[in-house]
């Protein structure tokens, strides 16, 4: 063909990480703790309601309304609405999509435009990028900044903080949309509530939107809180949170997620929804809406699955803090979601000339070396950067830990092997 077929939209952003690690991951014979998933049934319940949803009701085989199945929408907006101490129109502040990555990309597409500046707090998940240039906007990053931890001790993914400064600088008049995501995937840092009002008092400074993806909001450790930045004092009318089924009953396939917001904003998402995929699988949602109704009856107390998941994954995230270490990879520990990373600088200055391209970053040389002579999969954490950052940044590997004992159980072994090949 003469013509030039790719759309200019997707100059620059043709590779993707996932699909680079996930093929490389299943050529060889490794422990997988790359991709955010669990590899563990989720609850009971869940699996029920999913079953339900497939038997029962044979409507539920066909089409439902576009913005969302009826009862899905009924309790998110009563879920939500009291955490975020707000009254809630099913129909007016929800929107349900094809995962965490449908709200994102419709948020993006609905508000952004030609131009546009969005400030992207980083390390920061890897889809905002691509999905502010898709819709012709201009990303602007501002890094959290890690301080050393005291000698002898583990660092805290709570050590790495914004600049005040240097993030009031980063707003213009060109600024639309800041995006915020607590707890941060690959840190796992919780952000303070505190933290959250210099956020917001600049966005309300500078009349600038936030999405806020809250998608781990449940998996938080040590006592500490996740605070929606909508439930702040005049946040709600400019916020759109985001959240997703997949992370929160341990069901990623499903591909469920939602997005919430002030009505003015939200009837944009519904322009763009109902033009282009109009209405999410039945099942899934008529399964989410049960696990939610189950949810609610056992809200605060032991039996509830937003207790009793993070539970089991403090215990997880103590396990692999204890096991890396003993081959000199040295975590940081997170206060939330279901990831670390892992400080990789022993290696680089041990080996810095593993394999790769001529301009690859460390950690992706590292991780590739790793899956390949080590048989574990973790993600190199220069991906979560923009370009110009990924050199300040290539000596760190993100492990996920939402995986069952027999997998932590395996990569203990793997451990262990390496750790015998270090000896002299
Ligand atoms: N946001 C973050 C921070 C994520 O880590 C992910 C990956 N699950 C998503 C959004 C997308 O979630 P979903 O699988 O529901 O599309
Ligand atoms: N959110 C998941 C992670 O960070 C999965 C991302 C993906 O598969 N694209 O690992």
């Amino acid at each position: 063909m003469a013509k030039r077929l790719q759309a200019r939209r997707l100059d620059g952003i043709d590779h993707n990480p996932w699909v680079e690690i996930v093929r490389l991951a299943k050529e060889y014979d490794v422990v997988n703790l790359g991709q955010g998933f669990p590899d563990f049934s989720p609850p009971d319940f869940a699996v029920q309601a999913f079953q339900q949803a497939t038997s029962g009701d044979f409507m539920l085989n066909q089409y439902t309304m576009a913005f969302g199945y009826p009862p899905l929408t009924k309790i998110l907006a009563s879920f939500f609405g009291k955490l975020l101490g707000q009254e809630m129109d099913p129909l007016k502040n929800v929107l349900v999509t094809v995962g965490a990555y449908g709200a994102l990309f419709t948020a993006f597409q609905a508000l952004v435009d030609e131009g546009d500046e969005v400030i992207i707090i980083e390390p920061a998940f890897d889809c905002y990028e691509p999905m502010t240039m898709m819709a012709g906007g201009h990303p602007v990053f501002v890094s959290l900044r890690p301080s050393p931890a005291p000698k002898g001790q583990l660092g805290s993914s709570n050590d790495w903080q914004l600049d005040p400064i240097e993030l009031a600088s980063k707003f213009t008049p060109r600024t639309k949309i800041l995006v915020l995501n607590t707890p941060n995937n690959p840190l796992g840092k919780v952000f303070s509530k505190m933290e959250l009002e210099l956020i917001a008092g600049l966005c309300q400074q500078h009349d600038v939107l936030c999405i806020s993806d809250e998608v781990y909001q449940w998996l938080v450790y040590d006592g500490h809180q996740h605070v929606s930045i909508a439930s702040l004092p005049g946040m709600w009318d400019r916020t759109l949170t985001i959240g997703s089924a997949g992370k929160s009953f341990s069901a990623t396939g499903w591909k469920v997620g939602w997005v919430m917001g002030p009505d003015n904003i939200m009837k944009h998402l519904r322009t763009v929804h109902q033009n282009s995929i109009f209405h999410c699988p039945t099942q899934a949602q008529a399964a989410v809406a049960q696990c939610f109704e189950r949810e609610q009856q056992h809200f605060g107390q032991p039996s509830s699955y937003f207790l009793q998941l993070p539970q089991a994954m403090h215990l997880n995230r103590d396990h692999m803090i204890r096991s890396l270490q003993s081959v000199g990879l040295e975590p940081l520990i997170p206060q939330g979601s279901y990831f670390l990373i892992a400080d990789i600088s022993d290696f680089k200055s041990r080996m810095p000339n593993l394999p790769g391209a001529a301009d690859e970053p460390y950690d992706r040389c590292f991780a590739k070396w790793m899956i390949k002579n080590k048989g574990l999969v973790a993600i190199p954490v220069s991906i979560f950067f923009s370009r110009p950052h990924q050199k300040d940044f290539d000596h760190y590997i993100r492990f996920c830990f939402v995986k069952d004992e027999a997998t932590l159980q395996a990569m203990d072994e793997r451990l262990c092997r390496w750790k015998g090949e270090l000896q002299p």
